[in-house]
């Protein structure tokens, strides 16, 4: 501990202590502060709120480990921020960026009001491989279809190497009449009570920093060989499940490509895993250049798509009863552990989108509450381009059928098994289509609730009017 002047570290979306670009800086600079701010002008959903009781607590407790403490404030953010470097007499208050518009506003609003009291403020690139701003077309402008911009972005070579956590940090006294109006992650109320629905959240999911690592490595030691074409299959866990720990920041995308890469030695796995990381920085570069991707439709086109209103269909699709097994899985397995296979996300958001023609924003709505990786920007991004409507999207005419993908991508009905227990008993030939068993076809599971050809039939009408 020191109590000369600190730098407040601001830990937002990056809640770990290695390849922490700014809280490095802070540690170089002399005594640390480490601070948290819950703001309810972030909302966030069911799931991340879990998340984040536990991310905090972790957080909190490496650096008590260490002599520190995290600091965590619930309110406005720019008022705490104040309020805390006046208390502690920061000199200099530094984070790493976020790219969301709402989140940019305030990281302005911040850095001004601390400038104009001669308080340092610096930002930070510690979230994506490279800054939206790196990758450009010849011309300047946004790339509007990855497969260039991920071209753009290999031949910039290797994202920066990560750093390594600070060594031996300093960290400053925290007077006690600023330990008045610190709460414990506890008093946030983050975690569900009543009821408690966390269960199978707890039983797959442990937040942190050691955590991701641990998943890392193991990933590295067990999956990334065969990744991809094993990739695609549910059953499987052939992918890293690393989604949540980057939506959080208990590991940087630049130690997953450096790690990943030095143990692939460029073989055709490692190429296509690093590209799905990509993924995640080209929607947060999406977001950044189109910063109202969350609620507007990237193609303009689209605002006059005739979008049904159904909320019988939405429940059923949302609590995993359509009469699809492989939608009916997929949904339930989101709700049960907060996470869902990428094949099987694309196909469920496929159907909402065209079988039972719901918009799009409805669909993320229900992932932004249920997903422990909920993001503000592949989340939207992702769905625009099931629905059509994204830059660099799956035209809208692709419709997945849902017995054609359970078919191929589910060929032993294990997936379907493991989360619709009431028709485990049907042969594989009828695991993806339960009502053609016959006398056999399971009671207590629902009939479909839209015909195939006829859904299909009316999504294409209604996107022949635009
Ligand atoms: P892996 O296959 O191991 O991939 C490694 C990492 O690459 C992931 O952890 C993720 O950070 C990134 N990645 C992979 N695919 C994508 C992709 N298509 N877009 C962006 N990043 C990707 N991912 C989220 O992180 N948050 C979301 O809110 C989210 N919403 C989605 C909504 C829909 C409708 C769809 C179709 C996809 C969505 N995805 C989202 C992308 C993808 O499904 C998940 O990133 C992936 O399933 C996470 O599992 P994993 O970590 O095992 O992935």
């Amino acid at each position: 501990m020191s109590d000369s002047a600190p730098t407040i570290m601001w830990f937002r979306d990056d809640l770990r202590l290695a390849d922490n670009p700014a809280l490095y800086d802070a540690a170089s600079r002399g005594p640390v502060v480490c601070l948290y701010v819950h703001d309810p002008a972030f909302p966030l959903g069911g799931a991340e709120k879990w998340w984040l009781h536990g991310a905090l607590s972790v957080l909190d407790h490496d650096l008590r480990a260490q002599g520190g403490q995290l600091c965590i404030m619930a309110g406005d953010t720019h008022e705490s921020i104040s309020w805390l470097a006046g208390q502690v007499g920061a000199v200099s208050v530094v984070w790493n960026r976020r790219y969301g518009p709402h989140a940019r506003q305030v990281d302005a609003q911040v850095k001004a009001a601390l400038k104009a009291r001669g308080i340092d403020a610096h930002s930070h690139p510690g979230n994506m491989l490279h800054e939206p701003w790196q990758v450009r077309t010849r011309q300047g402008t946004p790339f509007r279809v990855f497969t260039p911009w991920w071209r753009a972005v290999q031949a910039k070579g290797a994202p920066l190497p990560p750093l390594p956590a600070p060594d031996r940090p300093v960290f400053a006294v925290v007077p006690s009449v600023a330990g008045g109006r610190l709460v414990t992650p506890a008093a946030l109320g983050l975690l569900p009570e009543h009821p408690d629905w966390a269960q199978g959240l707890r039983a797959q999911w442990q937040p942190g920093e050691g955590a991701a690592h641990a998943r890392l490595d193991a990933f590295i030691a067990e999956q990334v060989h065969g990744y991809a074409t094993q990739r695609e299959l549910p059953a499987r866990p052939a992918t890293s499940g690393l989604s949540p720990y980057l939506r959080f920041g208990h590991v940087s995308p630049r130690q997953v490509w450096h790690a990943v890469d030095a143990a692939g030695k460029g073989d055709r796995d490692t190429a296509c895993f690093l590209s799905e990381v990509g993924w995640r920085d080209f929607a947060h570069a999406t977001l950044f250049d189109f910063p109202d991707m969350g609620t507007r439709n990237l193609r303009p086109e689209y605002d006059h798509m005739p979008w049904r209103h159904d909320p019988a269909a939405l429940r059923a699709w949302q609590m995993g009863k359509t009469g699809y097994p492989i939608i009916d899985a997929g949904m339930r397995e989101l709700w049960r552990t907060g996470w869902m296979h990428n094949r099987v996300r694309m196909v469920v958001a496929s159907f909402l989108t065209k079988h039972l023609l719901l918009d799009w924003r409805v669909g993320a709505a229900w992932f932004a509450d249920t997903l422990v990786d909920a993001d503000a920007a592949s989340n939207p991004f992702n769905w625009q381009w099931v629905a059509g409507c994204g830059l660099d999207a799956a035209p809208y005419f692709r419709i997945f059928n849902p017995v054609s993908q359970g078919e191929k991508f589910d060929p032993a009905g294990d997936y379907v098994r493991k989360w619709v227990p009431e028709i485990a008993h049907l042969p594989d030939k009828y695991i993806h289509a339960p009502w053609k068993a016959g006398p056999d076809a399971p009671r207590g599971y629902p009939a479909p609730i839209v015909d195939l050809a006829g859904g299909r039939a009316r999504a294409l009408a209604a996107w022949k009017t635009l």
